[in-house]
């Protein structure tokens, strides 16, 4: 603690940011005399080293700490569903009305009609799983979080090497001498990764990306394929490891199954044939290989380029170049789709609440909610927490039409009057991440942190946590589960979790690393598929209906008049967090598409032209720019914002027809065609 420059005393809370971003930076919390001045990052933090994203800078100082801009109060709808027409209502009230309801529907069509929607808006491990004891009691039917963004990837990389939660330890990087980014873009969606852990290292670099971002800008090769032919390219790469004596066959031999269906493959797939189908030129894919193959050398595998109608395939693809060159298994190798929450010893089926309901339904995909919803059979009620369905989910005209439906109780949980809060019969006030404790586990690096309570909730707002206590609790439900305190979960999970820390120690600690030394990604060359080994071509994948092996498959490329849609992350939004925040609108200034020159040109469009761009699903009005850092035949349109916030009340995402990829129910969202015109 210290005197302020206006005389009040400072002190300083350290926590860490929760937000669905591999970074997991360290904050500071600047207080004077008990009420929040200013979020900033730690500058003692490994990640963050004294500076947050420009986002998130903004936002934690913005609306977050805005009491006009955060919701403060349950609300019941009182107008029109849809009018976002509420009255202020006691917490006893809300959770009564809403347990009323819920009640009917389980003595009625049942409890399986009751939908759960979520997704990672506060992604510390209390606000993320805690909810879900609620929801296995009450026997609803969950909308699968990961198949509106990453599933086809774990389903992938399940089917290869028995996990997608087992990743490189990004401190390996410094024996690496090769650092390939396949479909990522970690200067938008890991600021800090992409200026401090790649710039710093060692090795040479390669993107993968359609886009020239400027993670790819500055990389010593950028490859640049058409959307939808990543698995093209990796067996050219592969081709070239062949012909080069490359491939690791001591490796292959000793811990794969199934290279005799891959090699006679890649006899096909030349540097120029690679560059037919991909439009990567033949001499950077010569390179690529070379740089790749010889190793030792990191592969990260994004979420972008699985977002397709045969993304699961191209995961599989990509996945062979670690397997083929044995890039596993020792100091600066490995591959990494996400790190998930077990290396760290986190016990996720207790912080779930797994064992809690007898008769839980099967997940649905969020690719299947607006049928879901459509038809009152299927569903009663919907629950939305840490999710705004409205913005971020396909078919955005026929979800909004169906959220309209006056019989389906809508219950909706958020910092912020969202699209999604808007719709429901009640909405409940969410506190924000510096109000209240929890765990941290970045799904980059290897490290456990605190989240660390710095204020109150604001107004009558509650943890996600205690939210579903209170819910528990108006449902008459008597499992002690559903009403375990905030600390006890906590000291549980890190008690179980093998840390040998309490929250008070990690909370003095900020973050810390699970080992001293960097961990060598399956270091025993044991893999948790069935075999033990990492099956190239799987039984499973049979067994489910789908190619035994990754094909070199490309997608079509896109009817004449029509461009490739890319929606990815904005640098200034996460997901669709921030976008109501004043200040973060104004930076990302009115929605638009970018173009390639010549294909503006085609169409007679200038830089600043209005335009429709539609497809059979939706259409939508856009500004263009013009950037030659998107190829020729696609049109890129970040996702995220807010549709209420837009003229025509719809963003990019009501485009999206939902098509589902080749694996997970996951979405296709990269491979949705649309035609561009002046407005
Ligand atoms: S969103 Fe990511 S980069 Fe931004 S502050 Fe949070 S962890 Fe750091």
């Amino acid at each position: 603690m210290k005197s302020g420059a206006a005389g009040g005393v400072d002190s300083v809370v350290l926590t860490t940011c929760p937000r669905d971003c591999y970074d997991a930076c360290g904050i500071a919390v600047v207080k004077r005399d008990g009420a929040i001045r200013h979020v900033r990052g730690d500058r003692n933090h490994p990640v963050s080293r004294g500076r947050l994203c420009r986002k998130c800078s903004i936002g934690y100082n913005g609306a977050f700490l805005d009491p006009e801009a955060r919701l403060t109060r349950p609300l019941r709808r009182v107008g029109a569903k849809g009018s976002a027409q509420f009255e202020p209502v006691s917490w006893d009230e809300a959770t009564a009305g809403i347990a009323e309801r819920l009640e009917r529907i389980v003595d009625g069509p049942g409890s399986h009609t009751i939908l759960n929607a979520h997704y990672t808006g506060t992604f510390s491990l209390l606000a993320y799983f805690f909810p879900l004891r609620f929801f296995r009691r009450l026997g609803a039917t969950e909308v699968d979080p990961d198949t509106i963004c990453n599933k086809a990837g774990h389903v992938a990389l399940d089917y290869m090497y028995g996990t997608s939660l087992v990743g490189f330890d990004p401190r390996t990087a410094r024996d690496s001498r090769c650092v390939l980014v396949w479909g990522a873009n970690p200067s938008a969606s890991a600021p800090h990764a992409d200026e401090h852990w790649l710039s710093e290292s060692p090795a040479r670099t390669i993107v993968v990306d359609p886009v020239r971002t400027p993670t790819a800008a500055k990389a010593d090769l950028h490859l640049q394929p058409f959307p939808g032919s990543d698995a093209a390219l990796a067996f050219a790469l592969l081709h070239v490891i062949s012909r080069d004596g490359l491939i690791d066959r001591d490796f292959v031999e000793s811990y794969t199954l199934g290279f005799e269906e891959i090699e006679p493959l890649l006899a096909n797939w030349t540097p120029q044939r690679g560059e037919e189908r991909t439009g990567v030129p033949a001499e950077l894919i010569e390179q690529a290989a070379a740089l790749y193959g010889q190793g030792p050398s990191l592969l990260w595998l994004g979420q972008g380029f699985q977002r397709q109608r045969m993304g699961g395939n191209a995961v599989r693809a990509c996945a062979l170049l670690p397997a083929l060159t044995g890039n596993l298994g020792k100091p600066g190798s490995g591959f990494l789709y996400l790190n998930g929450t077990e290396s760290r010893g986190i016990d996720e089926d207790y912080l779930a609440g797994s064992h809690l309901g007898s008769d839980v339904p099967e997940p649905i995909s969020h690719m299947d909610l607006v049928d879901c919803l459509e038809d009152r059979r299927q569903s009663q009620a919907l629950f939305c927490w840490n999710i705004n369905i409205a913005a971020s989910n396909p078919q955005q005209a026929r979800l909004h039409a169906a959220l309209r439906r006056d019989d389906l109780l809508t219950v909706a949980i958020d910092l912020f009057a969202t699209d999604t809060t808007d719709f429901a019969d009640f909405v409940l006030p969410a506190a924000s991440f510096l109000e209240f404790d929890d765990l941290v586990a970045s799904y980059f690096q290897l490290t456990l942190s605190a989240q660390v309570k710095a204020a109150e909730p604001m107004g009558e707002a509650l943890p996600n946590t205690e939210i579903f206590r209170r819910l528990a609790r108006a449902m008459g439900y008597r499992e002690p589960e559903l009403y375990e305190t905030d600390a006890t979960v906590i000291e549980t999970t890190l008690r179980r979790s093998g840390v040998a820390l309490d929250f008070a120690a990690l909370s003095a600690r900020g973050t810390i690393s699970i080992a001293d030394d960097p961990i060598v990604q399956f270091a025993q060359l044991r893999f948790p598929t069935p075999s033990g080994r990492v099956e190239l071509a799987s039984d499973r994948a049979e067994a489910d209906g789908l190619p035994r092996s990754p094909l070199p498959l490309s997608d079509d490329r896109p009817p004449a008049d029509h461009l490739r849609l890319l929606s990815p992350a904005s640098p200034w939004l996460l997901n669709d967090s921030f976008a109501n925040d004043p200040k973060v609108a104004r930076r990302i200034g009115p929605a638009s598409v970018a173009l390639h020159p010549e294909d503006a040109s085609a169409r007679g469009l200038a830089e600043g032209a209005e335009v429709v761009v539609a497809n059979e699903t939706g259409s939508v009005r856009l500004l263009v720019t013009l950037s030659d850092a998107i190829p020729r035949g696609v049109a890129y349109s970040p996702k995220g914002r807010w549709p209420k916030q837009e003229p025509g009340r719809a963003n990019v995402n009501a485009l999206n027809p939902g098509e589902s990829a080749d694996m997970g129910k996951s979405t296709s969202v990269h491979g949705v065609h649309v035609t561009v015109s002046a407005a």
